[in-house]
């Protein structure tokens, strides 16, 4: 097997969230487009347990990018106690706090993308505030609650280079579906010329910057 079969199986074998047909269409929309535009930093809001990012670290590790993976790493609403996304076994004995960094880390390193995915700890929008590097390629899979997606969009998007990559995952049409907020930030991005769609697969996105 190649290396870049070796890691889109080993995505597939990491928890999260993300369909093994969204994975494959993150991986192959980052890599022609970086292949066309190599060298570029990437970054990712939500990180979870590193699927998502053993995806894109694939395609970034082919075009020489960098992957930003960020995360405060204690979860959304929907993972805590009681929650629809609870899992026991995230959960920290020392306070009893969901914490994914631990598995984030063993993933990035049995992935052996430690110099490819890089974390950033912290949340979304303090670390926004003080990133300047432009983006090559940005995917939106954090909160979902309006302030924080919402805060997501209007403090990471203007980071892109025109022409960059914007992609945005469960993004739901059909409210009966899931939550509002990804599929309004994708029709605000949408909605001025902004942005242009690219493709689509299941709930994700993926768009470039047009002005
Ligand atoms: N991309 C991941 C799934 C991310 S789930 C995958 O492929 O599996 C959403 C993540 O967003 C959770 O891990 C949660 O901790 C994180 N998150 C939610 N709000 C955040 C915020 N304000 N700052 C940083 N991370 C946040
Ligand atoms: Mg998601």
């Amino acid at each position: 097997m190649s290396r870049v079969d070796d890691l889109l199986t080993l995505a597939g074998a990491v928890k999260g969230f993300m369909p093994r047909s969204e994975g494959l269409a993150l991986y192959e929309n980052a890599l022609s487009h970086a292949t066309a535009r190599p060298r570029g930093t990437w970054l990712e809001v939500g990180a979870w347990c590193g699927k998502s990012a053993v995806y894109l670290g694939a395609a970034a590790e082919a075009t020489h990018s960098v992957l930003y993976s960020l995360d405060h790493h204690h979860g959304s609403e929907e993972n805590q106690a009681g929650w629809e996304y609870f899992d026991q076994e995230l959960v920290d004995p020392f306070d009893g706090r969901l914490n994914t960094l631990p598995t984030w880390q063993r993933t990035i390193a049995d992935a052996e993308l430690e110099s490819t995915v890089i974390g950033l700890v912290g949340p979304s929008h303090v670390i926004a505030r003080h990133f300047s590097t432009p983006l090559e390629l940005l995917f939106i899979d954090g909160g979902h609650g309006e302030e924080i997606a919402w805060g997501d969009f209007e403090l990471w998007t203007p980071k892109l280079s025109p022409g960059a990559l914007l992609m945005i995952h469960d993004v739901f049409p059909d409210p009966a579906d899931g939550g509002r907020a990804p599929y309004e930030i994708y029709l605000a991005a949408t909605a001025k010329g902004a942005f242009r769609d690219v493709a689509i697969e299941g709930s994700l996105r993926v768009l470039r910057r047009e002005t």
